[in-house]
């Protein structure tokens, strides 16, 4: 790990390593969700990460200057985060013109070679400017679509050598795949074994805190499974709808007959109230 002593977000992961607790880092699509995520960060006094995809720095270029505020103004721990960058141009721009604590290095769509080697040298860019870079080995599956057979996942899981790989790639958070997907894994969340908790705990007796571990994919997780995946070594909680949709479900429900301040106002709450809950649920509660 050589980005700077300084960075907010290993800051905030290396103490969540040591305190035993994880610590989401939460998707932002508005400044409604920004709003209610910095607001039960403060409610709980729980450190977080806030990320944003590279297509709402697009789409609302403004929401990063928004974050980098809270980040800078708040009186807990937070760091913003820019999750899946895939494109090489874009992270340089993204680098050198936003205020951003840490980049997910995102080139797993490439052969792992060619991953390997672009990752180095975007590491070594980001952490000249002391921005720490996240990336992720073996490829975890899925969009909105669902979920690969095991026979064909199988080949896609993280083996050890992936994570010595990365490791001499110099980067500080690796996000493994263990059976994890991106999108949704239906109402009760993962099945029965679908999680490699073992696979987890191995990869993180290996990296034996030379990097920090990452989850991605935690849509519909039951509070337990998160709570597994945080003593099996995930420290970094990379969460979405799971938060969030109780914000949409407000729209859904309310978007024709509320005014539109009160809409507003209300999305803020639900999510707040949803942040704080599995705030309380990942330990982080109260460590700020
Ligand atoms: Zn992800």
């Amino acid at each position: 790990m050589t980005a700077t002593k300084e960075n907010r977000t290993l800051a905030i992961l290396n103490a969540a390593v040591a305190g035993k607790y994880g610590v989401m880092a939460a998707i932002a699509y508005n400044i409604e969700h920004l709003t209610a995520l910095v607001r039960a960060a403060e409610a709980k006094r729980s450190p977080l990460i806030i990320q944003l995809f590279p297509s709402t720095l697009k789409q609302v270029p403004l929401l990063a200057h928004a974050a980098a505020h809270a980040v800078k103004s708040a009186t807990v721990p937070l760091s913003l985060h820019i999750d899946h960058a895939q494109n090489i141009d874009h992270i340089r721009e993204i680098i050198r013109t936003l205020p951003v604590d840490s980049v997910m290095v995102d080139m797993s769509h490439y052969d792992e070679a060619e991953n390997l080697e672009k990752t180095k040298v975007l590491t070594k860019e980001c952490h000249e400017r002391g921005i720490a870079v996240e990336a992720e080995s073996g490829r975890i599956e899925g969009g909105e679509d669902g979920i690969a057979d095991t026979g064909d996942l199988e080949a896609l899981f993280t083996s050890p050598e992936d994570v010595d790989n990365f490791i001499a790639a110099d980067i500080d958070i690796l996000a493994p795949s263990i059976g994890n997907v991106h999108g949704d894994y239906g109402p009760t969340g993962p099945k029965e074994g679908q999680l490699h908790y073992g696979r987890l705990e191995a990869i993180d007796k290996q990296v034996n805190k030379r990097v920090l571990i990452a989850l991605h994919g935690t849509n519909n997780f039951p509070a337990e499974v998160m709570q597994r995946c945080i003593r099996s070594g995930a420290v970094k909680l990379n969460v979405n709808k799971l938060l969030l949709e109780v914000g949409n479900e407000v729209l859904r429900k309310n978007a024709a007959g509320m005014p539109l301040v009160k809409l507003i106002d209300e999305q803020i709450r639900v999510i707040q109230e949803e942040t704080e809950r599995w705030m309380d649920i990942c330990g982080s509660s109260g460590k700020a």
